[in-house]
């Protein structure tokens, strides 16, 4: 892999019938750009149209040679679902995706023209696409499983040496490492993520995941000790390896171990989200 895969309008073959257009969104959150998936030949099924650029969308309908039947959104997040009423538009094919989203912290000019399931299976060229619902990065997140080739087109649930972000209270972290454990349990080899690229041990990017939020949990339990602390106070102590600008970020993460932590039992919310205290057992 080189940089110049991620190069926008750039089409990359990854298995059979399944290609990857990278969008020219490449940003400090976006890593090299939100990619954009085609599968399929005679019907193709798009998963995430990414950015509304006329450039990005013209190479994806040109990619689809007139045969794009499904555009698929793995969640909101407009980095993800901007482009999907454009190319909709363009070739009259319905949007689909999860209907669980938060009021208040929804994209609102996103709508999908169909909600689906867990489960919800697209059959395309004889093969089978399947729903996955995995909350967590945010409250209606899907990944998309084509079941032939194990593959695994996971959206924002799993990104390569990168840290998902979890940002409550759309993003939730018990429901993260759920989905996560429920991953675990389906036939799944490969990885193609919604930034950067593939991953081919899947099973063991799950368990390091799990693994990394664990240790995290138990570094926080630590930290607060006697106690209590504000999430703020508990990013200064724990991400001293992190820029200073992604502060706010490790906050958010911070709280959404908390808040799991305080449903467990683990930990009280003195206040209103903070200061925290452990709760001795
Ligand atoms: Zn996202």
């Amino acid at each position: 892999m080189s940089d110049s895969d991620f190069q926008p309008g750039r089409v990359m073959d990854l298995a059979a019938g399944v290609r990857r257009i990278t969008a020219p969104n490449a940003g400090m959150m976006t890593g090299p750009g939100s990619n954009t998936y085609l599968i399929g030949e005679d019907e193709v099924a798009v998963i995430d149209p990414a950015m509304d650029d006329a450039d990005h969308l013209d190479a994806v309908v040109r990619a689809g040679g007139g045969r794009i039947r499904w555009i698929l959104v793995t969640h909101n997040h407009p980095d993800h679902s901007s482009g999907a009423a454009t190319l909709s538009q363009t070739t009259g094919a319905p949007v689909l995706a999860h209907p669980a989203r938060l009021t208040g912290v929804r994209n609102e000019a996103f709508v999908p023209d169909k909600t689906i399931e867990d489960g919800h299976t697209l059959v395309l060229d004889g093969r089978r696409l399947r729903a996955l619902y995995t909350p967590g990065h945010s409250a209606d997140h899907l990944c998309f499983l084509l079941e032939d080739e194990h593959l695994l087109f996971a959206g924002d649930h799993v990104m390569e040496a990168v840290t998902v972000v979890i940002l409550p209270p759309d993003g939730d972290m018990d429901d993260y490492l759920a989905s996560l454990a429920r991953l675990q349990t389906e036939q799944i080899a490969r990885i193609a993520p919604g930034h950067g690229g593939g991953m081919d041990d899947a099973q063991s990017q799950f368990a390091q995941i799990i693994a990394h939020r664990h240790a995290r949990e138990q570094q926080i339990l630590e930290t607060l000790g006697e106690g209590t602390w504000r999430a703020s106070e508990l990013v200064e102590a724990i991400y001293q390896d992190v820029p200073r600008q992604l502060h706010p970020v490790a906050e958010q993460q911070v709280l959404a171990h908390l808040l799991r932590l305080a449903r467990q039992g683990q930990v009280r919310d003195e206040g209103q989200q903070g200061p925290w205290r452990r709760v001795q057992s």
